[in-house]
């Protein structure tokens, strides 16, 4: 199964299936900002100033912990279904810094692809499941049915449009599909359209720190186009 990452949708399985960005950081970014005005209010070193200082690691770590709980739970839903994962081997630093905007930098540092990465790969292997890592050069701009580039593709479009065969599908989708192809693997067919994964069992915490370990939840599996297990 290929796995495109991206800002908008998190991550794009090439089985149609898809997982929206949950932008932990900018949700609490208000919370966060607040704090580091008290925190700058207060006296360094004193008691207070402690207590703000305190306060503002423990809402990083919030946003840490519901990223990581999120990547996992991800990664326990792949490796059910699937033996293979790949990945695009993505300089995620150099996306950074070529970031546009303000906001889209921090989009891309919020959407923490390398640790998404990490955290699929550690739970692929400990699984005993394949993971490949594959070029990410052009993956957007290559037609996943003729592999011919669509130069006219820019970041804006969200449907890849061939020029060349026609061949219509959603962007992300075709990235995903692309990886896949590089691996080596051709699936069956391609899905036609695209539809969320249910919600993972918890993004907040306090449902987090009840079920403690990963719960394993059977996924509402779609009686779709993919039935062998293998891809
Ligand atoms: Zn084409």
């Amino acid at each position: 199964m290929g796995v495109d990452l991206g800002i908008t949708r998190l991550a794009t399985l090439s089985d149609g299936r898809y997982l929206e960005n949950p932008k932990p950081l900018e949700h609490s970014l208000e919370r966060i900002r607040t704090i580091q005005r008290t925190l700058s209010r207060k006296r360094f070193l004193s008691k207070n100033w402690f207590k703000a200082k305190t306060r503002l690691a423990k809402q990083h770590e919030h946003v840490r912990d519901l990223r990581r709980d999120l990547f996992f739970k991800l990664g326990a839903l792949l490796s059910q279904e699937y033996d293979l994962l790949v990945l695009e081997d993505l300089n995620t630093q150099g996306l950074i810094q070529k970031g546009v905007t303000r906001t889209r930098r921090m989009r891309l540092y919020d959407s923490s692809f390398s640790e998404l990465r990490r955290c699929l790969e550690w739970v692929f292997l400990k699984r005993g499941k394949t993971v490949l890592a594959v070029s990410a050069y052009n993956t957007s701009r290559e037609c996943f049915l003729c592999g011919r580039i669509n130069q006219n593709l820019t970041l804006e479009d969200r449907v890849f449009l061939c020029p060349h065969c026609g061949f219509t599908i959603d962007r992300d989708l075709n990235a995903s599909l692309v990886l896949l192809k590089r691996s080596g693997w051709v699936p069956s067919a391609v899905p036609v359209e695209l539809r969320p994964l249910p919600p993972l069992p918890s993004l907040g915490l306090k449902k987090r720190r009840q079920g403690g370990a990963l719960k394993q939840e059977a996924p509402p599996f779609m009686a779709g186009w993919l039935t062998q297990k293998a891809l």
